[in-house]
C-alpha cells in the first residue's frame, strides 16, 4: 500500500486540536530529535494546559511546567533498550496508558524509533492503535523515510517526510478519529 503524503507543521497539529480534530498517532519523520521532542512536548502541553488558548499551550501553568522540564506523570517516551524496542516496553506502556491519567487529561506517549520496533511488539502496538484507550496519543519518531511495518499501513491515514531537515509529521487513524 503508498504511503500518503501530506505536508503538515507542527502549528496544524495546534489547529486540529483546537477545532477537535486532533488524531490520536502521529508520525514524525525527519528533523533532529530535539526538534521532534520539542513538537511532542508542545502538543502533550497543549492537551494538558489549564489555559489553552486556540490550541496552543500557555507555558505557564504548572502542567506546561511539568511537560518542558521533563516531569509531567501523563508523558511517557520510550525507546530502544539495546537494538530494538521490545513487547515488554510496549506492554508496560499499555498498562500505564490503560489508567486514568494522573492529572486527569491526556496522556502522551513517544516512542522513538519506531523503526526498531520487534515484530511482536509492533503487533503490539498496532492492537493498541486499533484501540486506543481514551484521552491517549501517539507520537512516534524514525529518523527517515523508511520502510515502515506495514501491519501498520491499515490505521496510516498519511505521514510526513521533510523534504531537507524540515520537520513533517502525518496522522494516523484508527477506531476512534
Ligand atoms: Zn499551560
Amino acid at each position: 500500500m503508498s504511503e500518503k503524503l501530506e505536508i503538515l507543521p507542527a502549528q496544524q497539529l495546534e489547529q486540529a486540536l483546537a477545532i477537535g480534530r486532533l488524531s490520536h498517532a502521529y508520525l514524525l519523520v525527519g528533523g533532529t530529535p530535539e526538534e521532534k521532542l520539542e513538537t511532542a512536548r508542545r502538543m502533550a502541553a497543549a492537551l494538558n494546559c489549564t489555559a489553552r488558548r486556540e490550541g496552543r499551550a500557555c507555558g505557564l501553568c504548572p502542567s506546561c511546567r511539568q511537560v518542558f522540564s521533563g516531569n509531567h506523570p501523563d508523558f511517557h517516551y520510550l525507546e530502544p533498550r539495546g537494538a530494538s524496542l521490545k513487547i515488554d516496553q510496549v506492554r508496560k506502556l499499555e498498562i500505564e496508558l490503560k489508567l486514568k491519567a494522573f492529572q486527569g487529561r491526556a496522556k502522551v506517549a513517544v516512542l522513538n524509533r519506531v523503526e526498531d520496533l520487534t515484530l511482536e511488539a509492533a503487533n503490539c502496538l498496532l492492537k493498541i492503535l486499533e484501540e486506543p484507550p481514551p484521552n491517549v496519543y501517539f507520537f512516534f519518531w524514525r529518523p527517515s523515510r523508511m520502510r515502515f511495518y506495514p501491519q501498520f499501513a491499515p490505521v496510516v491515514r498519511s505521514f510526513i517526510s521533510p523534504p531537507r531537515g524540515s520537520l513533517l509529521l502525518g496522522g494516523f487513524t484508527g477506531k476512534r478519529s
